[in-house]
């Protein structure tokens, strides 16, 4: 009767019906097909992802603050200048500066934060962005441009990339 069972075969941690030879390369537990993630360091269990995730996540609220201010406040300021001398009305110097001055403000707020990702920071700072952007054409008196939509739209997109979690 015991000779039935085979010693070395091996199941997942998580489905016992399911056989497997394949281990988390963190914790060693066995996991099936399934239960595996494809990682940049190999197979591992979702456990141990996830574990990794909330270490990687090491930003704070007041994180989140400090990029959202940084980010709203540049963007208010660069926005104002821009309608105010009529800059960010032509929609190509718009992508330009966007691209430059965003581009500087979305680094400028991620030093700011010692290069910390928050779960929220991409979304907080685009958030600042929008209302920093329309808040600074708002008070240029030129809130309905295109060359406004797509200066606000670039930084917004560039803070939220610097700040995103791949
Ligand atoms: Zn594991
Ligand atoms: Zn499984």
């Amino acid at each position: 009767m015991s000779d039935m069972t085979d010693e070395s075969m091996t199941y997942c941690a998580v489905h016992p019906d399911r056989e497997t030879g394949l281990r988390c390369n963190k914790c060693g537990r066995y996991m099936c097909a399934q239960c595996a993630v494809s990682t940049s360091v190999g197979y591992r269990c979702r456990e141990c992802v996830r574990q990794v995730d909330d270490k990687f996540f090491t930003g704070t609220g007041n994180d989140n603050l400090i990029a959202g201010a940084v980010v709203g406040g540049g963007a208010g300021v660069l926005v104002f200048l821009g309608a105010l001398t009529g800059i960010a009305l032509f929609w190509l110097a718009a992508f330009f500066i966007g691209i430059i001055a965003g581009g500087a403000l979305a680094e400028a707020a991620f030093r700011a934060v010692q290069k910390r990702r928050g779960r929220y920071t991409p979304i907080v700072v685009a958030v600042a962005a929008l209302v920093g952007g329309f808040g600074g054409a708002f008070l240029a008196g030129r809130p309905f441009a295109i060359g406004i939509f797509v200066l606000i739209g670039i930084i917004a997109v560039l803070a939220y990339r610097r700040f995103e979690y791949k």
